[in-house]
């Protein structure tokens, strides 16, 4: 059973398998999972899955795998596009590794900070034409509800227990997130922290900052970071200053004349995705079940929808709204924006079923 990844879709689907680690080797595991060498293509049992992009678990693939998905994305920004990379995956996948948003991964060096130090490159080669603004937010979402790890105060929050021992989800006082609509289809965050950032240290501060939030919130949490979405998400703005225009005599006759652009770049450390049972064999919708991740689901058939040509020239209806998760990410997922979804997998036998079920997802993605 073969199945093609159509080439001319707005979302491109890249897999990660990662080798086998520490606690699989010790159990005995086996490993399932074939790339097909030189193929964009992965094997698992019978199935076969071809993507735009396959990383096998040999090499160190990163720098590979960011030039290929994720720098035409940063390049973008500076054109005022927005985009998107989702990295999606059962929880111990892989995906905050290849994401890079833990920071500590020794030599490792994930998409996040590549993506940084892309995106500062290029100011710097900019700065004599182009005025640049960076702002930086990173949020997480858990059980529909918006989350600020930027948040000063938030530092204490895990320290808050409630009766069960867990810790409470936000700060007493502190209006929660709001994710608001503009006019013109601009998607902003009332409530959550925005910092300004001038260079790429400061930015990785931001990641480490908001990466020890969600951490520091998880200890009470039974693995909350396994049952969250974490955005962080960098907004560029441009005031590009054009040459004056002169007369004859060498005087200018109009000011500075200012074009602007603002852009942003969400890089998505996604719920892993065991939250996201389907019911029925070949169902192309999601169902709600026990365990549901509303954000994964809703992600799945706004993806699905967009990827259906035939639906999409129809003005069929992108379901955006049915989750925080897909309604904050709405303005940079289908239109002109550009998506990339890293589907990560273990290439673990124990782990066949989820590894079979990611690629499905995956798949839908066309
Ligand atoms: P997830 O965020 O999907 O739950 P992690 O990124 O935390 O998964 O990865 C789980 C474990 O596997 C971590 O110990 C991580 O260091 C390791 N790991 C993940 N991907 C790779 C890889 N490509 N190479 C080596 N180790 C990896
Ligand atoms: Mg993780």
């Amino acid at each position: 059973m073969t199945m093609e990844h159509g080439e001319d879709c707005c979302v491109k689907v890249a897999v990660h398998v990662r080798p086998l680690i520490g606690d699989e080797k010790l159990q005995g595991c086996k490993d399932c999972v074939a790339v097909v060498p030189g193929k964009p293509q992965v094997q698992i049992g019978s199935h076969s899955f071809t993507f735009d992009h396959v990383y096998g678990s040999t090499g160190t693939p990163s720098a590979a795998m960011f030039d290929q998905c994720v720098a035409p994305l940063v390049d973008g920004l500076f054109q005022g596009y927005n985009a998107t990379v989702l990295a999606y995956g059962q929880t111990g996948s892989g995906k905050t590794y290849t994401m890079g948003t833990a920071c500590k991964e020794g030599s490792h060096i994930g998409i996040i900070p590549r993506a940084m130090a892309a995106l500062f490159d290029k100011i710097e080669s900019l700065k004599n034409q182009v005025e640049f603004q960076i702002r930086i937010s990173f949020i997480e979402i858990l059980k529909e509800e918006v989350r600020d790890l930027l948040d000063p105060s938030a530092a204490t929050v895990g320290k808050i227990e409630n009766g069960n021992g867990h810790a409470k989800l936000s700060v007493p006082g502190k209006p929660p997130v709001q994710i608001r609509e503009a006019s013109n289809g601009v998607i902003t965050l009332a409530g959550s922290t925005e910092v300004h950032v001038s260079t790429q240290k400061e930015m990785t501060a931001c990641l480490e900052q908001g990466s020890l939030s969600r951490a520091t919130g998880s200890t009470n949490m039974n693995n909350q970071s396994s049952r969250s979405h974490a955005i962080f998400t960098i907004t560029l703005e441009q005031m590009r200053k054009s040459e004056p225009i002169m007369t004859a005599d060498g005087m200018p006759i109009e000011e500075i004349n200012e074009d602007y652009l603002c852009a942003k770049l969400h890089l998505v450390d996604l719920a892993g995705s065991e939250r996201a049972k389907r019911t029925g064999s070949d169902g192309l919708r999601f169902k709600e079940g026990v365990h549901i991740n509303r954000g994964l689901l809703a992600l799945g058939n706004v993806i699905s929808a967009l990827g259906d040509e035939k639906k999409r020239k129809e003005g069929a209806h992108v379901p955006y709204r049915d989750s925080k998760l897909t309604r904050l990410l709405q303005d940079s997922l289908g239109g002109n924006s550009k998506t990339v979804m890293i589907a990560c997998i273990s290439p673990a036998d124990i782990n066949a079923e989820e590894t079979l079920n990611t690629l499905k997802y995956a798949n839908r993605a066309r």
